[in-house]
């Protein structure tokens, strides 16, 4: 049903993107502006991982099938240590039509979405950025360019250092975390596994992780100091796409929302990359904010969002935890215990149900 009102989108990363497309498919007129010139540049692409629950919002706007036509799939992790490989996990048994991780680089995710919406006569303002918010209750915003505009709901999907966010006077709580972390994004001459992660563990706590993108790239991230660290002992790679060092932090708004103005994404909370949950979590948000609004029941988004954003951020602390600094008991069972819970199949379901987080609160919608 097409709408009178406009939501104005302040930030076209993947969950401006996505929160754009989530409205427009309903008919909701939206305006969505970007600071930079464009997406994410092709190398540098942070959000790897696509979880089923995203893939099943995408699914009613085509954008899904896209995705899934463009990415690898990740079907299960194997896990070695010392060189010994010593248990695999399976996600197959997972109960959702798209049992894997769907591996695709956040800048053609954003260029499928972007696609997407040009079809549907909705184009990112490139260059444009929100600069302040004026009234929350009837909302409106100042332009770079100078224009103030009135929306009847502003949603800030502008990123960690929220401008929005800052804006509205919201505080952002939490707390760094300590330890270095690096990536790097690497091609392969020869052929890899495209379907399985490959785990290494450190007896003295910390690892790696080789994450495929189809048979000749995959990222590598670990709690290393240096993206070379990374590197060492690899063989075959022939060309090494981007690298990153990074320190991460558990932080989240206060609140969601202020009057109507609303926060998603990055700009309402931040953690580790470990489980791949930042991007999937931000869509997550988009969505159910554009299908609470086609119900007019958008003063529940903050409640409905609070809770998954504090389980996702507790999950991801114990996650890194557990990779960073494992507890010693845990560095002895880990062997024994994670290949009987990969064989016992009352233990294996949880598992990669847990792994594709299909244990959170799903949208109400689907
Ligand atoms: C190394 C790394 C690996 C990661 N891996 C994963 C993963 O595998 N899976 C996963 O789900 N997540 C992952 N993440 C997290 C993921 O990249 C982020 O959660 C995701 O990019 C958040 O999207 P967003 O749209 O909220 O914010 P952003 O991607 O930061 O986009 C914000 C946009 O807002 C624009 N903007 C900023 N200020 C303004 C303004 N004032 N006005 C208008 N526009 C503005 C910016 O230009 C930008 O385009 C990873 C992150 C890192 C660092």
């Amino acid at each position: 049903m097409p709408s009178d009102k406009t939501i104005l989108i302040a930030g076209a990363g993947p969950v401006g993107l996505a929160a754009a497309v989530e409205l427009a498919r309903r008919g909701i007129r939206v305006r969505i502006v970007d600071a930079e010139a464009g997406p994410t540049p092709d190398n540098q692409s942070r959000a790897l991982a696509v979880l089923p629950t995203t893939l099943a919002i995408l699914e009613a706007s085509g954008v899904a099938e896209r995705l899934m036509a463009e990415g690898g799939r990740i079907l299960g992790a194997e896990f070695w240590r010392d060189g010994r490989k010593l248990f695999a996990v399976s996600l197959e048994s997972a109960r959702t039509p798209t049992p894997f991780i769907l591996s695709l680089p956040q800048a053609r995710t954003e260029r499928i979405l972007i696609d997407w919406l040009g079809e549907h006569g909705v184009a990112v303002e490139w260059n444009v950025s929100v600069t302040d918010i004026g009234e929350t209750h009837r909302p409106t915003a100042t332009l770079s360019t100078g224009e103030t505009v009135s929306a009847d709901a502003i949603l800030g999907c502008d990123g960690v250092h929220s401008r929005v966010r800052e804006a509205i006077g919201i505080p952002w709580k939490g707390e760094g975390y300590p330890g270095d972390f690096s990536l790097a994004d690497v091609k392969f001459s020869t052929p890899i596994d495209p379907h399985h992660a490959q785990i290494t563990m450190k007896a003295a706590g910390g690892g790696a992780a080789l994450l495929p993108f189809g048979e000749h790239e995959a990222r590598l991230i670990g709690t290393t100091a240096t993206p070379a660290t990374l590197l060492e002992g690899l063989a075959g790679i022939s060309e090494v796409v981007w690298t990153s060092r990074f320190h991460v932090a558990f932080r989240r708004a206060e609140r969601m929302a202020k009057g109507r103005v609303f926060l998603a994404g990055d700009a309402a909370h931040v953690h580790s990359p470990v489980g791949g949950r930042g991007m999937n979590l931000g869509i997550w948000d988009a969505a159910t904010f554009a299908f609470l609004y086609a119900q007019g029941r958008e003063t529940e988004y903050e409640t409905k969002r609070l809770p998954v954003v504090d389980a996702v951020l507790k999950a991801t602390r114990e996650m890194t935890d557990l990779v960073s600094h494992p507890p010693a008991l845990a560095k002895m069972l880990l062997p024994l215990g994670m290949p009987l819970a990969g064989r016992l199949p009352f233990l294996r379901r949880p598992l990669a149900e847990r792994v594709l987080a299909l244990d959170l609160p799903q949208p109400e919608w689907l």
